[in-house]
């Protein structure tokens, strides 16, 4: 069985590599060269644990491929999977330029019958446009070529990607053909195995789903968030508050912890293209909409807390920052609450120290030398004014407190992650300030 991939990002070559391992032939295609001529070579542009074992493995074994050459991808494949990137619009939808774009080429060089599968996350309506824009494509050309829609989106999560892609809690497949419901059945059989489900869907709800879900885990991150803020007023522990709660297994301990509000390439960007869709059909979801109010506002909550410690005066001060992609063991710093915080802060005059295990050089990109880059979290912490965590990267879990005591300037530790625990960092001397929890 043989499959093409478009669009070689996060979602496009996790995909591509696992259903190459699970023995799919896959032929992967991007419109960059300069990432095409990498991967031909076996070099990752992403950091993604486990990858690139297994874009090498196949690669040798001939059953993954790299182009940039969609007409040579698509020779003999039975499915094209579209996978770029659905950034948000300046009105907070989403921008479906790159999959109407794909979507069109599809139709430009197609030969015979494919299911043109969307794994992109896109607004209910969208696989409607793809088969409308495939189907004008082919008009131009003059030809009949048969084809279906499927809506798959995906779930993996970056920093677990492989993982979750080769042991799938469900895979969610929208169809509305016998034809193509026997194809998807056939690419997702080896991933089955575990027990867990394929379900299957009329197109509509399964666009709907990838939404839904997003909603939810940011909604259960805002809630939190709005918990922790009131557990500082009252006098509570977030932490017992947490415990008590998630022992519930209605309610269960995932995605309830507090911290510096989500980021990420997707939660910022879904919540406001559901809200977008929402409105389009005068509906207001005012739920999401207070979810996406409380992250913002959670975004600012360590600068808060340091702008009032300092009582305003930042000019000159020196924070180191350990942690910058938008959560641990990714490189990927889209919407991260990291540039957020350095940006209050360099607007107040601060002088900013960074380090992160991967992501320094994204930020490099965007930021260029606006910041120092560190090369240990004990460099970051040099002559600091205060040290703030933002990222919970494993390695800054223990640091030693009597290496910091002597390279800081003042003792001072903002968590934005609540991982140190308040009692040991006093016995060190330390000021510590987290996230609703009693220091
Ligand atoms: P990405 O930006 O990392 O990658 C997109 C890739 O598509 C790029 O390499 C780009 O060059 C390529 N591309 C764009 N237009 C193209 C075209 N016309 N032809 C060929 N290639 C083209 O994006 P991503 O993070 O992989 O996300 C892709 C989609 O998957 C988005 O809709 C996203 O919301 C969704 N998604 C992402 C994640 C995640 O964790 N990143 C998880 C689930 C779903």
């Amino acid at each position: 069985m043989k499959i093409t991939i478009i669009g070689t990002g996060y979602v496009g070559l996790v995909s591509g590599a696992c259903f190459s391992e699970a023995g799919v032939v896959v032929s992967c295609v991007d419109i960059s060269s300069e990432k095409i001529n990498k991967l031909k070579e076996g070099i990752i542009p992403i950091y993604e644990p486990g990858l690139e074992a297994i874009v090498k493995r196949n690669l040798e074994k001939g059953r993954l491929s790299f182009t940039t050459d969609l007409e040579e991808g698509l020779k003999e494949s039975e499915a094209v999977f579209i996978a770029v990137g659905t950034p948000p619009g300046e009105d907070g939808s989403a921008d479906l330029q790159h999959v109407l774009s794909a979507a069109t080429d599809i139709g430009k060089l197609m030969k015979d019958y494919l299911v043109i599968v969307t794994k992109s996350t896109v607004p209910i309506g969208t696989s409607e446009k793809v088969r409308e824009t495939v189907r004008a494509a082919l008009k131009k050309r003059g030809m009949q070529i048969p084809f279906d829609v499927a809506s798959n989106p995906e779930f993996l999560k970056e920093g677990a990607a492989v993982d979750d892609f080769l042991r799938p809690d469900r895979i969610i497949v929208g169809v509305e053909s016998d034809q193509a419901k026997k194809i998807m059945e056939r690419i997702y059989k080896p991933f089955l195995l575990n027990g867990h489900p394929l379900i299957f869907m009329d197109i509509a709800s399964a666009e709907l789903t990838k939404y839904a879900a997003n909603s939810m885990l940011a909604t259960r991150i805002s809630f939190m968030n709005d918990i922790a803020n009131l557990c500082e007023l009252v006098g509570a522990d977030v932490n017992s508050v947490r415990k008590g709660i998630g022992s519930d297994p209605r309610i269960g301990n995932k995605f309830i912890y507090p911290g510096m509000g989500y980021g990420g390439s997707c939660f910022p960007k879904d919540v406001k293209a559901i809200i977008h869709t929402a409105e389009a059909y005068g509906y207001p979801l005012k739920v999401i909409r207070a979810v996406e109010e409380v992250n913002n506002y959670q975004k600012e909550i360590i600068f808060l807390k340091i702008r009032e410690y300092f009582k305003d005066d930042l000019k000159d001060k020196v924070f180191g920052i350990w942690g910058l992609s938008f959560k641990p063991n990714t490189d990927d710093i889209r919407e991260a609450p990291s540039l957020t915080l350095i940006q209050k802060l360099l607007e107040k005059g601060a002088k900013i120290k960074a380090y992160d295990p991967v992501a320094m050089g994204e930020v490099k990109k965007l930021l260029g030398n606006k910041i120092e880059y560190s090369k240990d979290l004990y460099e970051a912490a040099i002559d600091a004014d205060a040290l703030i965590l933002v990222t919970e990267w494993s390695e800054f879990r223990i640091p030693n407190y009597n290496v910091l005591s002597r390279l800081m300037k003042q003792k001072i530790i903002f968590d934005g992650r609540n991982i140190y625990e308040p009692l040991e960092l006093k016995e060190s001397g330390f000021k510590y300030f987290c996230i609703g929890r009693k220091i």
